[in-house]
Order: structure tokens, then sequence, then C-alpha cells
């Protein structure tokens, strides 16, 4: 059901924001949605923040007239958490782009929300600093805050979760909060830069960010093998893992994501399991951690052992790795996407795989799979024709059975993307009604009204 907006809403708006807010059909279209086969919902209105004020002031007028807010970062989320269910004002933050401090010596940085990864990290280069939490897109940081965050390098240095010191955020009533400070750590009071972490725009509008930063590394050595099936290459991470071998990256490629990679990107790779590594220390750490890497997978029948310090080459294979979601989506003409998430303990890695792969033969199906197999997150990367109602159903099934395998042993259905409208039910069956009715109990006391991107998580 979409709220009506009121006419004096619309023009307190305008006066207040001028040519940056619009209701441009073809802006809210785009405001409406991320990246996803979820179903277009455009807001009524697209408001470009420039500054916290500009955000206290949209969100007191919003509370005035009871008018719904979605905060907008960068539109790459997967889950539907952009979707104006309600319609209302979509908080376009990329404006808010910028960089406020980096503390060299704290390494730590404070950030607008619409600051991005590459943005960030481009910034940094000179200061021997980067900030490490890689989601393949180019999202801001906003938006990475608000859906928890991870990626390729998580295994060696964190998601959001572990990488946001503190936060400031703008309330329902137009407070604004500070959470976190600028020490490493602290015992004051409740949690609240964790409680914003992952809160998907439902709780408040972050306005700024403390992110963690770190050395970039003195020598940096990719590696690649292939492996006569998945079972042994996830029982080599297994390995890897406990023997401490320092990874930096560790992400799990299947024959299928293999084959739409070289499609798409014109590579030649095996078109087998294969694992990308990647190591990070001094030049003498990193070669003699990829030696115990090479031989610890040799010894699970790994074959063709390939590996760089090359910048050039490095950029290849990390390209190939970062555009198999779109390698997948152009395996169908027109296909959109559809990305599962589960993520289970390591050691349940294998089996988990395992039985998906005979579940989706059974299906007939071959679904590229692609994982951070490090932290035992994977994802089937579904490409779906637009209105083809069977390979959705089909899809949802799939999905469904590989929720009930992950929490079967111990797991979540989303290890990275967030719950949005996509995973709701899912969350109460993984939680329990008690958890869940927490949650709901701190978004009415934070948002009464229910104005923060309502119809999400909870
Ligand atoms: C090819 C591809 C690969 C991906 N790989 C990964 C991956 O490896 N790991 C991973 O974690 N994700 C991955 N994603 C998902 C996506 O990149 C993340 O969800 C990203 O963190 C979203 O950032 P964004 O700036 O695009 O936010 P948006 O999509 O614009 O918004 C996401 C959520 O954050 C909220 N939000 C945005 N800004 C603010 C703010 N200032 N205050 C409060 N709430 C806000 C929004 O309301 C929404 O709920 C991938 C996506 C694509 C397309």
């Amino acid at each position: 059901m979409s709220f009506s907006i009121p006419a004096e809403f619309s023009s307190r708006l305008k006066t207040l924001f001028g040519e940056r807010c619009s209701d441009n059909a073809s802006v809210r279209e785009q405001h409406g949605h991320g990246e996803s086969h979820h179903a277009v919902a455009p807001p009524d209105w697209v408001v470009f923040v420039e500054s916290e004020a500009d955000v206290v002031a949209l969100v007191k007028l919003c509370d005035e007239f009871g008018v719904p807010m979605i905060p907008f970062g960068a539109g790459t989320s997967v889950e539907g958490q952009l979707q104006a269910l309600h319609g209302g004002v979509s908080v376009g933050c990329s404006r808010m782009n910028r960089i406020l401090a980096v503390e060299v010596n704290d390494l730590a940085c404070v950030v607008e929300p619409g600051v991005t990864r590459e943005q960030l990290n481009h910034h940094l280069r000179d200061t021997g600093l980067f900030f490490p939490v890689d989601p393949g897109a180019n999202a801001t940081i906003g938006g990475m805050v608000a859906t928890s965050a991870s990626g390729t390098t998580t295994i060696r240095y964190g998601g959001m979760k572990h990488n946001v010191m503190a936060l400031r955020a703008v309330l329902a009533n137009g407070d604004v909060v500070t959470t976190g400070s600028g020490a490493r750590k602290s015992s004051a009071g409740f949690n609240l830069t964790e409680l914003f972490t992952g809160s998907e725009g439902t709780l408040g509008i972050i306005t700024q960010a403390r992110l963690k930063l770190y050395g970039i590394p003195e020598a940096v050595v990719a590696a690649r093998a292939q492996f006569p099936d998945v079972e042994r290459a996830v029982r080599s991470v297994i390995d890897l893992i406990q023997s401490g071998v320092a990874l930096a990256r560790i992400e799990l490629l299947d024959h299928n994501a293999l084959r739409a990679v070289n499609r798409y990107c014109k590579t030649t790779y095996p078109e087998s399991p294969t694992l990308f590594l990647e190591f990070h220390g001094t030049p003498a750490a990193v070669l003699e951690q990829a030696e115990m890497a090479r031989m610890l997978c040799e010894e699970h029948e790994a074959a063709g052992w390939t590996q760089t310090d090359d910048e050039t080459e490095k950029k290849r294979m990390w390209h190939a790795r970062h555009n198999a979601y779109y390698a997948a989506l152009a395996e169908v003409p027109g296909g959109k996407g559809w990305v599962t998430d589960v993520c289970v303990p390591v050691s349940r890695l294998a089996d988990c795989i395992g039985e998906t792969q005979a579940d989706l033969r059974l299906e007939g199906l071959q679904i590229p799979i692609v994982g951070h197999v490090g932290d035992g997150n994977f994802h089937l990367l579904f490409s779906l024709k637009e209105g083809d109602g069977d390979a959705l159903a089909q899809a949802q099934r799939i999905n469904q059975r590989l929720i009930q395998r992950a929490h079967a042993v111990g797991g979540t259905c989303t290890g990275e993307h967030g719950i949005g409208v996509g995973k709701k039910a899912h969350l109460v069956v993984e939680k329990g009604a008690a958890t869940v009715a927490v949650m709901r109990t701190i978004k009415q006391a934070l948002d009464p009204k229910n104005l923060f991107n309502p119809g999400k998580i909870v």
C-alpha cells in the first residue's frame, strides 16, 4: 500500500531542496531498485542530500508528514533493500562524498556515507594505507555499513562489522547520535555501532563513519589451482585454515562459474573447480605461505598451481573473479540476477556445497557457484529471464532447500547480502520468533512511526 504524499509536503520539500529533489519518472525508477530480480518499486520523490544538516531537515519534514524514507547509496544491494514498498522519499547519499579525515598514525579515517570504496582507496594511495573490505561492486561506505558487507578479503581483515569504529546517524525525530569512539576498543554501554551495521536503513540515516585502515602490504602474491572436484578444493581450504596459513583471500569458482567467466572475460582458465588465493606480507613471508599452500593443495590433488606477483596478472585474475556475477548473468540473454547467500561453519562447507550440487543436477541445472570459502560463504548465481515464473519458482525451491541445509548445520541464510524483503521469512526461521521480536522492539523504539525503509528486515 503506497503512502499518499500531501501537496504541502511536496511544496515544502521543493522549498528546502530546490533542484536537489526530483519526481522525474526515470530518476524515481532508478532509485526504486537495486541489482536484483526484485520488482521495481519507485519512491515518490528522490532527494540528493549534501550534508548532515540536509538529512536532519529532510527527516524532520518526513516525520512531520509521516512520509517513509529509504536511504540510497550506490544501488548495488541484491535483496530488494531499496524498493519503496510504501512510496515516500529515496534519500540519495551519493553527494555526501567527502573524506573528512585520514589519521595515518591511528590507522583510521572519517568519511561521509556517499564515499565509495574505490574513491577511498584512490584517496589513500599515497599514505601507504588502504581500506580492505571489498564486496566486488563499487558500493558506498554508507551502503556497506548498512548491509554489513564483506567480501574477498574478509578472511584476513574482517567485514564491515569488524572495521567500523564509530558512526553518526540521524534518528527519526531528527536527533543526531554518535556511536563508538576514536579508540580501538571500548566497553562503554550498548554497542550501537554494531546495531546500525546491518540495519539496512531501517533505524536511521548514517551520516558519518570512522573506519579502520591497514598498511598496504609490502608484497602480494596471487595464486590459483584447479581440483578434480569441489569437495577436494574445500577440503584444502579447511586444511589451510587449520594449518594457520596466512591467507588474505581464498575464493572458489566451480566449473560452471569458470565456463561463464571464460566466455565473458575472454579468458582460458581450465574449466574445473578452482581456488583463487592471495597472500599479503613481507616478500619472504608471502613466498613461504604460498609454498605451504601449494603443498597442502597438492595433497588434495590440486593441479596447475600458478602463482604471480606481477600486477597485471594479479589484476586479470581478480577481474575474472569480480566479473563472475556478470558472467553468470550473460549466460541467459537479458537475464536478471538471483543470488543465494548461505554461510556455514567451514567444516560443513564441503558437504553443503556437495549436496547443493546434487540438488542442482536433479533439477537439471548448471548454475555457477562462487564462494568466499574461507568464511564458509558461497553463492549460486541464477540468471532468470524477466517474467519466467517457472524458472523463478525453481530457483526459490532450490534456495529454500539450500537455506534449510545451512540452518541444519548451524549456518545462516545470509552471510553478507542482508535480509531486505527477500529473506524476511528465513530470518524468523533462523533466529526464532522471540529474537525477531527483540529486533522489532528496537525498531519501534527508534522509529515509532515506521518511516525508515518500512517493510524491510522485520
Ligand atoms: C556484482 C556484485 C557483487 C557483489 N558482491 C558482494 C560481496 O562480495 N559481498 C557483499 O557484502 N555484498 C556484495 N554485493 C552486494 C552489494 O554490493 C552490497 O550490498 C553493498 O554493500 C551495498 O552498498 P550500496 O552503496 O550499493 O548500497 P545500496 O544498495 O544503495 O543500499 C543498500 C542498503 O543500505 C541502506 N543505506 C544506504 N546508504 C545508507 C545510509 N547512508 N544510511 C543508512 N542506510 C543506508 C539502503 O537503504 C539499503 O537498505 C554485490 C553486488 C553486486 C552487484
